[in-house]
């Protein structure tokens, strides 16, 4: 069986900044409306758009730059951090590891490390003794004499 791999965010803001959508449900805009103390009538409006499917609504992104240059940035993004963190939409929170897409790790700076619930033995070599006949040891011929 295939070990799960579980990705620590480093906050590079890539996927912050990808174009795309960040899909938002009924829960996910009532809780991102009473974080920011809007109705949530006025957060749809002033956030969202509909998705172009038609099925549903996404987040803004911040749109073109005033040099006309295309911006992909999340209306939420402020810098490297992420204006509405504590109430971020699953989507968000997903990434990398619950949802993520070919190519995904030529951009994202997110760390791979074994998860939690595994028992983990470090497999250190400790050179060439006869007393260690562990799986690593390399074969004599590969030893600088
Ligand atoms: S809501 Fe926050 S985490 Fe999600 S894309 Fe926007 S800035 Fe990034």
């Amino acid at each position: 069986m295939p070990t799960a791999i579980h990705y620590t965010c480093q906050r590079c803001t890539a996927c912050c900044r990808w174009p795309g959508e960040v899909k938002v449900g009924a829960a996910e805009i009532a809780a991102l409306a009473r974080h920011l103390g809007l109705s949530e009538h006025d957060f749809i409006q002033s956030y969202t758009r509909l998705r172009p499917a038609r099925d549903g609504l996404a987040l803004l992104d911040k749109g073109p730059a005033a040099d006309g240059t295309s911006n992909h940035e999340c209306i939420f993004l402020e810098g490297r951090d992420c204006a509405v963190q504590p109430v971020k939409p699953i989507q968000c929170a997903g990434f990398p590891n619950t949802w993520n897409f070919p190519g995904w790790r030529e951009l994202c700076e997110a760390v791979p490390s074994l998860p939690q619930s595994q028992p983990f033995e470090p497999r250190v070599w400790s050179g060439c003794r006869d007393s260690n006949p562990g799986p690593l040891r390399p074969e004599r011929s590969a030893l600088p004499s």
